[in-house]
C-alpha cells in the first residue's frame, strides 16, 4: 500500500526542515516504505523553493510542485491531491499544527472501520486566540444550519483519504476549489479522529482576518444556493410590510396625520438596503459563474521536480 503525505507551503523556511524530518521518521519507524512526500510550493518568496529542491535531490521520495506564484492554500491542497500517487493519502499543513506522528494511529483506526476518510477534529486548539475559535466555530453552525452538506466542526484540512476518495476528487470539473469542503461532499464513510492541536512550530499564520472572512464567503456561495432564497424571502417579507404600511399611512390619514418626511425616508433607506443586499447576493453567484465559465486553471505550474507525469494526463493538460 503507498501512502502519499501532501504538504502545502507558503514561506515555511523555518519550519520545512523539521517538517520533512518527522514525516520521514514516523514513515520509516512504522515500516511504511512505500510512500511518497508531495510539497507543493505556492509561490513562496523566502528560502522554501531552494530547500525543497535540496530535498527532492536527496530524495527520489520527496516530490515537488512549484507554483508560477501564489495561489493559496486551497490550490496548493488541490493540486497535491490531484498529482499524488498513493492509495491513501494525508493532508498535512507545514507548519506541525497536526503531528504527523498521528498518522500510524489514524491508518489503525481507517482499517478497523473500513471507511473511506478519517478527518482529525480538534480537541483543542493551542495557541490560537479566543476569537478565532470563536468566530470559527460561530461560522460553522450557520453554514450547517443553511447548508444541505452540514461540515464537521472544528476540523481543518488534516485527514486521511483513500483512493476512492482521491478518484473521485480527481474527476471533479470545478475550477475554484474549496478542498475541506469538497472533500466532505464526496460522501463515502468518513470517520472523525480526535486529536489536540499543536502550536504552530515556528513562523506566522498566513491567515489573517480578511482572508478568513473571504474563506467564509467562499465557503457560503459555492455550497449552497440558501442566500438566494433567503434573498427572495427578504423582498417577500418587505412587500407585505410595506402593504402594511401603506394600510397604516391611510387609517392615521383620518386620526393623526403621519409628519410626511420621516417615514418616507426610512421606507426609502430600508428598501434600498433590502435591493442592494439582494443584488450583492446575486452579484456573489454571478461572480462564482464568470470565474468558471472563464476556465481559467485554479493554478499554473512552474515546474515539477520527481513527479513525471500526471497521474490524470487528460486533467493536468487542463489545469
Ligand atoms: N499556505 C499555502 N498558501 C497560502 C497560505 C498558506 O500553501 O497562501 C499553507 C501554509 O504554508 C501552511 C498551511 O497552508 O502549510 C496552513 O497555513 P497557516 O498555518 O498559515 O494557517 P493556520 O494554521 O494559521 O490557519
Ligand atoms: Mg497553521
Amino acid at each position: 500500500m503507498k501512502i502519499s503525505v501532501i504538504v502545502p507551503c507558503y514561506n515555511e523556511q523555518e519550519v520545512l526542515r523539521e517538517t520533512c524530518r518527522r514525516i520521514k521518521d514516523v514513515l520509516a519507524s512504522n515500516g511504511l516504505t512505500d510512500h511518497e512526500m508531495l510539497f507543493v510550493n505556492d509561490g513562496s518568496t523566502d528560502g522554501t523553493p531552494l530547500l525543497l529542491r535540496e530535498f527532492a535531490e536527496r530524495d527520489r521520495a520527496v516530490k515537488v510542485i512549484h507554483f508560477s506564484r501564489n495561489f493559496g492554500h486551497e490550490a496548493a491542497t488541490a493540486a497535491g491531491i490531484q498529482h499524488c500517487s498513493g492509495d491513501i493519502a494525508f493532508l498535512l499543513d507545514a507548519d506541525l499544527q497536526d503531528p504527523p506522528e498521528l498518522i500510524p494511529e489514524m491508518i489503525a483506526l481507517w482499517r478497523k472501520e473500513k471507511s473511506n476518510v478519517v478527518y482529525g477534529v480538534r480537541k483543542s486548539r493551542e495557541g490560537e486566540t479566543f476569537l478565532k475559535k470563536l468566530t470559527s466555530k460561530l461560522f460553522y453552525r450557520f453554514f450547517n444550519a443553511i447548508s444541505d452538506v452540514p461540515f464537521p466542526i472544528d476540523t481543518g484540512d488534516f485527514r486521511l483519504i483513500d483512493h476512492k476518495v482521491i478518484a473521485e476528487f480527481k474527476r471533479l470539473g470545478e475550477r475554484k476549489m474549496y478542498v475541506r469542503g469538497l472533500l466532505t461532499w464526496v460522501g463515502f464513510k468518513q470517520i472523525p479522529f480526535f486529536y489536540e492541536r499543536q502550536k504552530r512550530f515556528a513562523g506566522t499564520t498566513k491567515y489573517n482576518y480578511r482572508k478568513l472572512l473571504r474563506l467564509s464567503f467562499d465557503i457560503i456561495f459555492s455550497f449552497t444556493k440558501r442566500p438566494l432564497k433567503l434573498a427572495l424571502e427578504l423582498g417577500a417579507a418587505s412587500v407585505i410590510i410595506s402593504l402594511l404600511l401603506l394600510l397604516y399611512a391611510f387609517v392615521s390619514r383620518f386620526i393623526a396625520p403621519l409628519p410626511g418626511w420621516a417615514s418616507t425616508i426610512i421606507i426609502i433607506i430600508f428598501f434600498g438596503g433590502v435591493q442592494l443586499l439582494t443584488i450583492g447576493v446575486i452579484g456573489e453567484y454571478i461572480a462564482i459563474i464568470f470565474d468558471e465559465v472563464k476556465r481559467r486553471p485554479q493554478y499554473i505550474i512552474d515546474e515539477l521536480m520527481n513527479l513525471d507525469a500526471p497521474v490524470d494526463k487528460d486533467r493536468s493538460n487542463r489545469r
